[in-house]
């Protein structure tokens, strides 16, 4: 795709980072067919060659940025299918994390967008004032006919209790059990740890059992994927470089063979510290260590090899591929073969590609698209009438479950079980 970016915008190392994947772009229109926003619409403008063009005319100033450009970028889930798909190899997110940002700066948005915007910054990476925001969901609930429409659907969708904080997966080092194979950060996550406490339990059950030292360091926190994805950078990159340090700290000074992620959103986004801080002349480096570093968990089970199976129900178990995962991250295959290794009759859900809407804060900011999404998805899992449904991301967790009747739990909690942990609590 030819470009004509004007010569001063060019300056910016990341508008050249932009230009080269427009120039990637044969606008061929592949990446289309296993797009969710275009196979929802059938608009060209709703899938990714419309949104190519259109950061392409931002960037050369020939359209205006209007409430339409923005609500178009806006509907992109992010979800990266269209990457998989493309035969010329477009690096989509790249061009999608600079023009995110750009657009933030170019346009106003509505006040109670921005209101909600600024709640979702402030309160989604921070765990402690994320659990004192869903114990005054009650509150808000009485008082929902007086707030926007965007603040209800929130409501909405927060759940009905707060669990008990994670018994295991506190700050400090977990030893191993028996002999240590390897020594690990996990990172617990900021809204997971909240939402779904009992899946780093599990993941530190189930990693010491195979003889994995784990460490939790006190000052690691959110990994800033959330905001980095609705484009509020300084706040991102703030938390980012917090955490590069405290691993890096952690590396220099007991060694660490990997740092696992058990939300796939996150992992995707850690996966991507190397580009995020590539220009950055005192970071750079550690965050190449880092991004070096980072594995999905099932990444880390499928190289050690799960030990001594316990026999468990026979259960036929619907997995459901995160997009962070499948296409962020491509880790496919570890997920299915572990699970079928454990004992599970694992099936496969028509249309797997395609995202369930949850995406972050997808659901939270587009929630009229999210929830087509989400429908789309429970119907596929209907589909194959499953028992369990198991995923590697708490936001495709709780958009499934808030849709069908059936346990949905994170892989690793089944894993665990297999090899002796508890069943998880979501089975009946
Ligand atoms: S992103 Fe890839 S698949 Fe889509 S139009 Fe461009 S070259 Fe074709
Ligand atoms: S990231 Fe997903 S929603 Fe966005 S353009 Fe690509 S396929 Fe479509």
């Amino acid at each position: 795709m030819r470009t004509m970016i004007p010569s001063e915008l060019r300056q910016d190392p990341d508008v050249r980072v932009s230009e080269e994947v427009l120039r990637t772009c044969v606008h061929c229109g592949f990446c289309n067919a296993t797009c969710p926003t275009y196979l929802l619409t059938g608009n060209e403008l709703e899938g990714p060659r419309g949104r190519i063009y259109l950061i392409k005319n931002v960037l050369e100033g020939t359209v205006p940025v209007t409430e339409q450009t923005v609500k178009h970028i806006d509907n992109c889930l992010g979800c990266l299918a269209c990457e998989t798909t493309c035969p010329s190899g477009v690096s989509y997110s790249h061009l999608l994390e600079e023009a995110r940002p750009r657009l933030e700066h170019m346009y106003k948005r509505p006040l109670a967008e921005r209101l909600l915007r600024l709640l979702l910054t402030y309160i989604l990476p921070h765990p402690r004032r994320f659990r004192w925001a869903l114990r005054l969901v009650p509150l808000g609930r009485l008082t929902a006919f007086l707030q926007p429409r965007s603040f209800k659907s929130l409501l909405q969708m927060a759940p009905k209790h707060v669990p008990m904080p994670a018994q295991l997966a506190k700050p400090g080092v977990i030893p191993a059990q028996g002999t240590r194979r390897l020594r690990v950060a996990l990172l617990t996550g900021c809204a997971q740890q909240i939402l779904g406490p009992q899946i780093n339990d599990a993941t530190v059950r189930l990693l010491t059992r195979l003889g994995v030292e784990v460490v939790i360091p006190p000052d690691m926190g959110c990994c800033g994927a959330l905001t980095f994805h609705m484009g509020e950078r300084p706040h991102s990159l703030q938390l980012m470089r917090r955490n590069i340090e405290v691993w890096h700290r952690e590396l220099e000074h007991d060694g660490l063979d990997a740092i696992v992620l058990t939300t796939s959103g996150c992992g995707t986004a850690v996966k991507e510290y190397d580009h995020i801080f590539r220009n950055d002349s005192t970071l750079a480096n550690k965050a190449k260590i880092v991004t070096g570093l980072v594995k999905d968990i099932t990444e880390v089970i499928a190289e050690l090899g799960l030990d001594k199976i316990q026999p468990i129900p026979n259960m036929r178990l619907a997995y459901h591929d995160a997009c962070s995962l499948q296409h962020g991250q491509k880790v496919k295959n570890q997920p299915r073969q572990l699970l079928a290794e454990a004992g599970f009759e694992v099936v496969e859900i028509p249309e797997a590609h395609i995202c369930c809407g949850s995406a972050g804060t997808y659901n939270m900011l587009r929630p009229e698209m999210a929830a087509q999404l989400q429908a789309r998805k429970v119907a596929h899992i209907a589909q194959v009438q499953p028992q369990v449904i198991a995923a590697g991301n708490i936001g495709c967790m709780e958009q499934i479950a808030g849709g069908l009747d059936v346990p949905v739990v994170h892989t690793v909690e089944l894993l665990d079980w297999a090899t002796g942990g508890p069943k998880p609590a979501a089975l009946p």
